[in-house]
């Protein structure tokens, strides 16, 4: 059976990780989020951790190489996935390049880009309400909260139009109640 390997697209602060809860357990699929990744290896403090714990900290994105291979040992570690959830990648066209060359190799390729919109006054106010109890240190910043919206809007929403020229982008409603956008979300993916 072919696998669902799904990009969960969309700035920050749109509900790429509260979603991707919902998703997993219906689908069964394998949670990749490289933002995890990165906070847990600040957390074990690890060389990389330590590094990359300055650039998340001024709301700038990691470097190519560090998160594709962190993806490339993920994807390496769980053959027997039924599918994927990439949730926070990928983010550069860069990254989208490379995961298409190790999914491709392994004729598994990317199913659906789910790609959530929500209006950047609104991402800005859940971002940092989310910092007032999260204690991630960089949704607590207004300017670092806005450079993360700016990046995005720079380096990662050019991949709507990389998916849609292989007919697999889907823009979803991200404004809504969670179960609203979950209900929107598996009608997507069909
Ligand atoms: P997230 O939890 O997805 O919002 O990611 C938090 C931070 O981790 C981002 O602001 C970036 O600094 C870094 N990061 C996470 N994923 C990536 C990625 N795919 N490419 C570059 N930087 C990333």
């Amino acid at each position: 059976m072919s696998k669902l390997n799904i990009v969960l697209f969309g700035p920050p602060g749109a509900g790429k990780g509260t979603q991707s809860e919902f998703l997993i357990n219906r689908y069964n699929l394998v949670h990749l989020s490289t933002g995890d990744i990165l906070r847990a290896e600040k957390d074990a403090g690890t060389e990389l951790g330590l590094m990359a714990q300055e650039i998340m900290g001024r709301g700038e994105l990691v470097s190519d190489d560090i998160v594709i291979g962190m993806i490339r040992n993920k994807i390496e570690a769980n053959n027997d996935a039924k599918g994927f959830i990439f949730d926070g990648f990928p983010r550069t066209k860069a990254q989208a390049e490379a995961l298409d060359g190790m999914l491709n190799a392994k004729s598994e390729p990317i199913t659906v880009m789910l790609a959530l919109e929500v209006p950047e006054e609104e991402l800005v106010k859940r971002l940092l309400g989310r910092g007032a109890t999260s204690g991630r240190a960089d949704d607590q910043d207004e300017a670092v909260v806005r450079n993360r919206i700016r990046e995005y809007e720079n380096k990662t929403a050019p991949l709507k139009e990389y998916y849609s020229a292989q007919g697999k982008f889907k823009a979803i409603d991200g404004v809504g109640g969670i179960g609203e956008i979950t209900a929107r979300l598996i009608q997507a993916v069909g």
